[in-house]
């Protein structure tokens, strides 16, 4: 929780952004029983955006992207992602899952099977994929996350930013154009956070469409094109990194930004 774990100082990164809407969340309410959890949300975003939520801890952030991959299940409101609504369609909840990926704040990577085996498990068992081609994309990914040389080792050999990196390889190589973060940072230790922040950084300027729940400011600062504050299950504002920081509306937005900087 930081401005500086990424060099405030550095450039924010050019956008990509398309006018190609690809998540499309009109009045969108979710309860857990009697607990109303997501409040008429409405977003609307772009092909190549990058997004950053943020909020206190039980504002409604991860329940909000995980509804947009089916993890969660809304009640009311429509959720849209590349065209496809999401209902009770299983077809449409597949296709939906063919295009996002994402990453938790706990890896959650398979122990029993080696870092490759991770990154090919879904693409030959899912997709079909022949063992070699997968292979050979997953060591592409692997350099992208710049572990290849761990490969043939297992999980729990690894240290938790190596870890994530993997996780974030493994979910790459289902090649989804919209990727979701929730957290990923959280649960590293401090000198193991900007590894992970710099592949994320790196598939930014890659042009990938993200998502991404954290309170790494100096992330938001250097890769958001917008920044979206949330609070009990509500979207209180949303702007460009330069307005958010500097320029909060809200009283909400301001205690918030007062307690994490
Ligand atoms: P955040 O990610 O912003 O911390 P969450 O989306 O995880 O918030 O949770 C929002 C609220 O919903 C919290 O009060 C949390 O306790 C509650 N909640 C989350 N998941 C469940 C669940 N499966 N059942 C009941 N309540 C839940
Ligand atoms: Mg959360």
């Amino acid at each position: 929780m930081s401005l500086e774990t990424l060099d405030s100082g550095q450039e924010h990164i050019a956008s990509a952004i398309s006018d190609e809407v690809v998540i499309e969340l009109s009045k969108v309410n979710k309860w857990y029983g009697e607990f109303h959890v997501l409040k008429d949300i409405d977003l609307t975003v772009y092909k190549g955006e990058r997004i950053v939520i943020c909020g206190p801890s039980g504002s409604g952030k991860s329940t909000l992207i995980r509804c947009i991959n089916r993890l969660e299940e809304h009640q009311q409101g429509d959720i849209l992602v590349n065209g496809v609504t999401m209902d009770t369609n299983l077809k449409n909840i597949d296709a939906i899952r063919r295009d996002v990926g994402m990453v938790f704040q706990s890896f959650n990577l398979f122990p029993h099977l080696t870092v490759l085996e991770n990154c090919t498990l879904a693409p030959i068992w899912v997709r079909n994929t022949p063992k070699a081609e997968a292979d050979r994309l997953a060591m592409q990914l692997l350099e992208r996350v710049k572990i290849p040389e761990q490969a043939a080792k297992y999980p729990g050999q690894l240290s938790g930013g190596q870890q994530q990196r993997v996780a974030i390889a493994r979910s790459l190589a289902m090649n989804p154009n919209i990727m979701l973060f929730d957290e990923p940072t959280s649960a590293l230790d401090p000198e193991m956070i900007s590894e992970v922040l710099d592949v994320m950084v790196g598939l930014a300027e890659s042009g990938m469409t993200m998502l991404v729940v954290t309170h790494e400011m100096g992330f938001a600062k250097r890769v958001a094109d917008r920044v979206i504050f949330m609070d009990q299950g509500e979207i209180v504002e949303q702007n460009t990194p330069g307005e958010f920081f500097n320029n909060p509306k809200s009283d909400r937005t301001k205690l918030f930004l007062s307690q994490i900087l």
